[in-house]
Order: structure tokens, then sequence, then C-alpha cells
């Protein structure tokens, strides 16, 4: 059985006291009307993880998770967060190679590579972002594209080591847009994430990987995606700043 996961990523949103309201929201109302069997991940601005995360305790199905780590385990690097503080600071998760911090940041795939392997070695868990451009989607190489994303950060890792890695798919066109990919669009790419996992990793690893749908889900078209045989979860932006909207999805 895979872990259903919705992760909600916070980007930079949110001031201190906002994000510990909306923290406080989240675990109890997961307490109260949340699925039992959904996880629920806060990935929160690093300056919230410690907060976030002694609120996230008295909630049996919310964990925290940080946005990003640098690839580095410490040292002169101004303005990074370490797999170790993150950790310290109570997260469990970490989102590596959003789109956003692919574009702004320039992060690339080998970079990131040594990240996942980073924060597995730390005990974090990765949820590794992938997806195409509206481009490469209209050009037709979008599962050419994904699958040499997951080729270059992935497919060096060890079985045990992929088993505990988490996938997000977020098309790029449909982050922040209102525009989401059909159902058939993600359950197709998800698909082929997996077939591509089982022919490098095996079908039995394959089959317990959480693969997350991203990109303006929300209430009103959460079931249809998360239906889909292939999805398992999803990775929240904006709906995951309301908490009423973030718990409905998981619902
Ligand atoms: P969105 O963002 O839900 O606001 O589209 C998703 C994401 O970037 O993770």
């Amino acid at each position: 059985m895979r872990k259903k996961i919705i992760a909600g990523n916070w980007k930079m949103n949110k001031t201190l006291s906002e994000g510990l309201s909306l923290a406080s929201e989240v675990v109890n109302m997961a307490n109260d009307e949340a699925p039992s069997d959904v996880t629920l991940v806060l990935c929160t601005p690093a300056i919230h993880l410690s907060q976030v995360s002694a609120i996230a305790k008295d909630a049996k199905t919310v964990f925290v998770g940080a946005q990003n780590i640098s690839e580095h385990e410490s040292g002169a690097y101004t303005g990074d967060l370490s797999a170790d503080m993150a950790k310290s600071a109570g997260a469990s998760f970490v989102i590596l190679g959003h789109s956003e911090r692919r574009e702004y940041h320039f992060e690339t795939n080998t970079q990131l590579a040594e990240r996942v392997k980073l924060a597995l070695a730390k005990g974090l868990t990765p949820i590794f972002c992938c997806g195409e451009s509206l481009e490469t989607r209209e050009a037709n190489e979008h599962v050419e594209f994904v699958n040499n994303q997951l080729k270059e950060s992935l497919f060096d890792l060890s079985a045990e080591q992929m088993s505990q890695v988490v996938i997000a798919y977020e098309p790029i066109w449909a982050i922040g847009t209102g525009v989401t990919a059909s159902s058939d669009q993600a359950q197709e790419m998800h698909k082929s994430i997996r077939t591509s996992l089982a022919s490098n990793f095996g079908e039995d690893v394959a089959e317990g990987i959480s693969i997350l749908y991203g990109g303006s889900m929300k209430p009103a078209n959460a079931e249809e995606l998360l239906a889909q045989p292939d999805v398992d979860g999803g990775l929240i932006g904006g709906a995951s700043l309301k908490s009423r909207d973030f718990i409905d999805i998981a619902k």
C-alpha cells in the first residue's frame, strides 16, 4: 500500500505569527476531520520550522518539511539551510528541485542528485519535484524530459534509497496559474514515471513509491485527480495557505 500524502508548499508566504496560526488550524482540523490514512505535510519557510514542528506534535498525521536544503553539510554558504538544521528544527520531509528553485536559483539535476542523497543520509524524506514547461509539452517531449530529470537526479540511488523518496510531478504550466493538468494528463505522466522506476529499481520498489501531483490543485479538482490510480497525493501551493482548503483536499 502506497502512502497517501497531501503536502502544503507555503513558499515565501506567511509571517511567523500567521504561519503559526495556520499550522494550529490545520492541526485542529486534522485531528477532528482529516482521514487518518492521509499523511499531511506542512512545508514551511525555514524560519517557521521549529515552532510549526512543536504545533504538529499534537497531531498524529501532520508532519513538517523544509522547502530546500543545501548539498553541503555545513560551512561558508551564506543564506543556505543544511539538512542537519532542517532535521534539528523538526522537519521530516524536504522539497527538492521545485521548478521555482530550478528557474530562479539555477538548480541542476546533478546538484539535486547530491541533495537527495544527503537528505536521505540525514533521515529526511525528499519530495523530489519534476515537471515540464508548456513549450516542452507542446513539442510533445514532456515524457522524455521528466524521465531525464529522474534519471539524472535519482537513478544512481540504490533500490533501498529510492524506496524512501517521494516524487511530485508538477507541470510548470499548471503551477500557480489556475490551469491544472487534466486527470488524464496527470495519470499518463504518473504511470510513465512509475514504469520508468520499475525498469530501474524493480516492480516492487516502483509500486511502493508515492507520486504526488502538483499544480493548481484545489478542493474543486482534487477528487478527480486523486482518483487516478497512479496519483497518490498532492503538493499544494496556493490552496495550502487556507486551512479549510488544505483539509478539504485531504478529505
Ligand atoms: P500551486 O503550487 O498549487 O499554487 O499551483 C504548487 C506548487 O508549486 O507546489
